[in-house]
């Protein structure tokens, strides 16, 4: 059976440094409708290990994020996602959804920034290297902003895949680091949500198609919708298509390991609608 693990923690709801309208006010309850399934497998986020956090990030670093009350639930939200990308990368699960309380792509080396404290992905990139056979990654990032500190934090790293949808366009040297301009409108006819979705098929399914990953990473985040702080104008319904498309990513290139990364994003309303969907593409 393809099970899917859904990683949250009641502080992700209270209080948080994505929280500014309470984000996921309705949660855990909008995920009721998962429950008892035999596919489905919840798990509460355990705090993230600080030496863990060490290896990725600097002492100065960890100092301010423990001063910083709007990263009060940083811990459990980068330790949720470094449990759940080692639960797929053990055959625990097959794909994992990862709530988050504060975001982790603007975290660098010793800066964080833009509700991000810890970076999650790289942290959990780090954990499954040191504890399981994996090592190879593809992250794929659709929130709407450039995601500086993971890009900071893999740049030298051949086994890592980034390819970020933001308003930049870059490839590195050796193609594992990538750059697409999503901020473009799209021709006359095409509906911004059909743009976007080609252009996400187009510019990263060959690319993780190539690198062939053993787990595939997707940094979702909402702020691209429509009437949320990054909007390019797409609307709820193109995030449960999106999930679609990297599902079948993950499948045919990934041995079907997907790990879902919530990230950006601020409306209550968005996130119950467009969450509980995203996770039943996972279900499929
Ligand atoms: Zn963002
Ligand atoms: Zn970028």
């Amino acid at each position: 059976m393809k099970k899917v693990g859904l990683f949250y923690h009641p502080s992700f709801s209270r209080r948080s440094y994505l929280t500014v309208g309470r984000r996921l006010a309705d949660f855990p309850a909008a995920l009721e409708t998962f429950l008892g399934r035999e596919d489905v497998v919840f798990y509460e986020c355990p705090p993230v290990e600080e030496e863990l956090v060490l290896q990725v990030h600097t002492p100065e670093l960890v100092r301010a994020v423990r001063q910083n009350p709007y990263c009060a639930t940083a811990w459990h939200s980068a330790g949720g996602v470094v449990q759940a990308v080692e639960e797929v990368a053990r055959g625990e699960i097959l794909r994992a959804f990862a709530f988050i309380g504060a975001g982790g792509h603007h975290a660098g080396k010793d800066y964080f920034w833009g509700y991000c404290c810890f970076n999650d992905v790289v942290l959990a990139v780090v954990n499954c290297r040191q504890r399981t056979g994996v090592r190879r990654f593809a992250v794929v990032d659709t929130d709407a902003h450039h995601g500086d500190g993971t890009r900071e934090l893999c740049a030298g790293d051949p086994d890592i895949l980034h390819v970020c949808f933001c308003d930049g366009d870059y490839v590195s040297a050796d193609g594992t680091k990538v750059d697409v301009d999503a901020t473009r409108r799209p021709p006359k006819g095409v509906s911004r949500d059909d743009h976007y979705l080609a252009l996400v098929e187009r510019e990263a399914l060959p690319r993780v198609r190539d690198f062939k990953p053993q787990i595939l990473i997707w940094y979702f985040g909402y702020d691209a919708c429509k009437g949320d702080y990054g909007s390019l104008g797409l609307t709820p319904d193109l995030f449960p298509r999106l999930a679609g498309v990297m599902r079948r990513a993950a499948d045919e290139h990934a041995g079907g390991r997907l790990a879902v990364v919530l990230g950006g994003g601020s409306r209550t309303d968005l996130a119950t609608y467009i969450i509980p969907r995203v996770i039943a593409e996972l279900l499929k």
